[in-house]
C-alpha cells in the first residue's frame, strides 16, 4: 500500500475510533483488548490471556500474512488495544499501525529472541528471518515474555497470566524434546521446502533447508533455481518435496516429478486453515511428516 494512502486511512481510522470508542484504556467489557498480528501470536495470547482477554487477530484465517493490509477498522482496533503483539519487520502494514497507534502498548516479540538472518540466497538485503515461532525454544521465550507483558498491562490478573505462561512453556519444552529425540535418528537431514520458512526449525534440530521459492511464498522461482534445487534434491537422496497449506503446490509438484520424489505438507503455521487444529497439533503433524521424509527411526 502506498505510504500516502496508508496515512489517509490511519487518519480516518483515528477519527472513526474517537467518535464511538467502546473501550477505555485498552479494556472492553472488563477484559484486556489484545490485538495480534498473525496466528502463532494469536494462539499464545489466547492461551496465556485466557478468559481475562479478548484477542483480535489482524491476519484473517486462511490468509497469507506476509503482505497483509489493514482496513481502517483494523487500524482502529490497534488504536484501542491494551496490548498489540506483533513481530517487527514481518508485516509492514502492522508495523506502521503499531508505530502510529499503539507504540506505548505494543510488544514486538522479536525484541526478546535472537533473530537469524535468512538462509541462503535470500540473505542479501540483511533482513532478518521472521519465522521464529517454528523453533519451540524461541517460542517459549516469547511465551514467558508475553506473560510478563500481559501482567504489566492488566496487573489484577498478573498471577493468572504468569501461571498460564509457565504452563505454555512446559508444553513447548515437551514439544522441543519430541523434535530433538525424533530428529536425532534420521538417515537424511535435508528438507526441500516451497518457501524458506523453516530455518529456525532446521537450525535447532540439525537439518539443512533447501528452499525453492524463497522468502515470499508467492514468488515464482526461475528455471535456473528449479534446476539447482532438483540437482540438490537428487544429490541428497531426497524422497519428499514439502509444500505448505496456504500456497499452491505447483512448484513443489514440478520438482517432485523431476526427481521422482513425493510431495507432503510442512505447515509454516502462518495461518490456520483448519479450526480444529492449533499450534501444537500442526507442529506434531510437521514432526511426523519430517520423520517419514527423512527416514528417522523414532
Ligand atoms: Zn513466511
Amino acid at each position: 500500500m502506498p505510504r500516502a494512502l496508508l496515512a489517509v486511512l490511519l487518519t480516518l481510522a483515528v477519527a472513526a475510533g474517537c467518535a464511538g470508542r467502546a473501550s477505555a484504556g485498552g479494556f472492553s467489557g472488563g477484559k484486556l483488548s489484545v490485538v495480534t498480528a498473525f496466528y502463532p501470536l494469536q494462539f499464545l495470547s489466547e492461551r496465556i490471556g485466557g478468559d481475562a482477554v479478548t484477542v483480535t487477530n489482524l491476519t484473517k484465517p486462511g490468509a497469507e500474512p506476509h503482505d497483509v493490509e489493514l482496513n481502517p477498522r483494523q487500524v482502529a482496533q490497534v488504536a484501542d488495544a491494551g496490548l498489540a503483539v506483533y513481530l517487527a519487520g514481518f508485516q509492514p502494514a502492522v508495523d506502521a499501525a503499531v508505530e502510529q497507534e499503539a507504540k506505548d502498548r505494543s510488544f514486538d516479540v522479536s525484541s526478546v529472541v535472537e533473530l537469524l538472518p535468512y538462509s541462503g540466497e535470500e540473505s542479501e538485503d540483511g533482513s532478518k528471518d521472521p519465522h521464529v515461532w517454528l523453533d519451540p525454544v524461541r517460542f517459549s521465550t516469547i511465551a514467558g515474555a508475553l506473560g510478563e507483558r500481559l501482567a504489566g498491562a492488566d496487573p489484577a490478573h498478573a498471577a493468572d497470566y504468569r501461571a498460564r505462561a509457565k504452563a505454555m512453556q512446559n508444553q513447548l519444552h515437551d514439544l522441543d524434546r519430541a523434535y530433538a529425540e525424533s530428529l536425532a535418528t534420521c538417515r537424511r537431514h535435508e528438507i526441500v521446502t516451497s518457501h524458506t520458512a523453516f530455518n529456525y526449525l532446521a537450525t535447532r534440530y540439525g537439518l539443512t533447508q533447501i528452499g525453492i521459492t524463497g522468502v515470499s511464498p508467492e514468488a515464482e522461482p526461475s528455471p535456473r533455481r528449479l534446476a539447482k534445487v532438483a540437482a540438490q534434491a537428487r544429490a541428497t537422496g531426497t524422497t519428499t518435496i514439502f509444500f505448505e497449506t496456504l500456497v499452491s503446490p505447483k512448484v513443489a509438484d514440478t520438482i517432485a516429478r523431476e526427481v521422482g520424489a513425493r510431495t507432503a505438507v510442512l505447515d509454516p503455521l502462518e495461518g490456520l486453515t483448519d479450526p480444529r487444529q492449533d499450534y501444537f497439533t500442526v507442529m506434531r503433524a510437521n514432526l511426523a511428516a519430517l520423520t517419514t521424509a527423512l527416514g528417522c527411526t523414532s
